[in-house]
């Protein structure tokens, strides 16, 4: 059971132990604190979560080879709030992850749950590959973005950077039209060139991550702009120069102005950064806008000392780690379940900022740059033969 003022979480347990777990890594202590037997054990539970298309059919090679039974939304749940059994290891288990229309997966949990099995030294390979790539097909929107699951009609940005993040880890984009994905970030981008979650919507630092993060994992030319493109077209005609097709260019950039970006990111900073325009200083705040700032190639224009000394400011005297606002901790103003997220935000803005006795951060995956090369060099999907 989850302590009382968490219960409501249930259903993203696997988040909060990925906060935790991915707290612990940055601060470099991981590996000590985590034994051997509950790293094991914490990889079972995650693999329990998983919602999969194949019925469990062992052949004398130990693989499963039987085809999608049903037409299901396949990946990962963020814990057993359902009530299914938990068996642990072996066949049974496989059998209790089996597809149900009521308890599917969800893409956010999908990532995080991918993300925490690499954290703890897993190499994937129990990771239904297949159904993951069919599922996100089907949640894929016409407009490009994505929503979560079938159950649960939210299409925004935050999906759009799962799917990117859970298609790097798959090391497979065959299940992202990346063009489409590109066209909604692009929509997503308004008269002051932040961006929001949907289009025509307030530009918010959080759907800023999840689109920036998104173009730095599509690669190529997904994070330049489509005013730099406009302006080299202008001196190429003035030269009498051939051009290359204008559409083509323009619709393989997934920014608008990225100097207008970069500019609505640093105005967000006060002393930490304020999530939106007139919006109080907010400690997460430093990781998503700062991981941006991070991607686009700006963090060296934001204040150091302000930023720190507004996230030190928000650490807990007694309880330790860090709360939401200055004079915030668990019980006042704020449920509990926002300080363990803010808690892990406060270290990673503060590793983006390389601070002593912290370990680098990835700014796209928002895991450690250790965790990083670990995913790319030792589980299933990237390793090289
Ligand atoms: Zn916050």
């Amino acid at each position: 059971m989850l302590p009382q003022p968490y219960t409501s979480m249930d259903t993203h347990r696997v988040t909060l132990g990925c906060f935790v777990l991915s707290a612990l890594e940055l601060l470099g202590v991981l590996d000590e604190v985590v034994s051997e037997k509950d790293r094991k054990d914490w990889i079972e539970w995650i693999y329990a979560q998983q919602r999969t298309g194949f019925v469990p059919a062992t052949t004398a090679n130990g693989k499963r080879t039987l085809p999608h039974p049903v037409e299901g939304i396949y990946g990962f749940a963020g814990g057993p709030f359902s009530g299914r059994p938990y068996f642990g290891e072996g066949e049974k288990a496989v059998a209790a992850c089996e597809y149900n229309v009521y308890d599917s997966s969800h893409l956010t949990m999908t990532y995080v749950a991918i993300m925490t099995l690499v954290l703890l030294g897993d190499d994937l390979s129990r990771v239904d590959k297949e159904s993951i790539l069919q599922s996100m097909r089907r949640l894929q929107l016409p407009s490009g973005c994505f929503v979560p699951c079938v159950t649960d009609y939210q299409p925004d940005m935050r999906f759009v950077f799962c799917a990117a993040a859970v298609s790097h880890a798959l090391n497979d984009w065959s299940g992202v039209d990346r063009e489409a994905m590109l066209s909604y970030i692009r929509s997503c981008q308004g008269y002051d060139f932040g961006i929001a979650q949907c289009p025509h919507q307030e530009s918010h630092g959080g759907s800023m991550f999840c689109a920036i993060a998104a173009l730095g994992l599509l690669g190529g030319e997904a994070l330049h702009d489509q005013k730099t493109i406009l302006e080299q077209q202008q001196q190429q005609q003035q030269l009498g120069l051939d051009q290359a097709p204008l559409e083509a260019q323009l619709s393989r950039v997934g920014l608008l102005d990225k100097e207008a970006t970069i500019k609505w990111a640093l105005m967000r900073q006060t002393t930490g950064f304020q999530g939106r325009v007139n919006k109080p200083t907010d400690t997460c705040y430093s990781f998503w806008i700062g991981a941006s700032l991070k991607t686009l190639g700006a963090f060296e224009h934001v204040d150091y000392d302000l930023n720190r000394g507004f996230l030190f400011e928000t650490q807990h005297p007694a309880f330790g780690g860090f709360g939401k606002w200055v004079d915030t901790y668990p019980g006042k103003f704020l449920r509990v379940e926002h300080n363990v997220m803010h808690s892990y935000m406060g270290v990673a803005a503060m590793a983006l900022m390389g601070e002593p006795g912290l370990q680098p951060l990835d700014p796209l995956l928002n895991i450690s740059c250790r965790t990083r090369e670990r995913l790319e060099r030792e589980t299933v999907f990237w390793k090289k033969e």
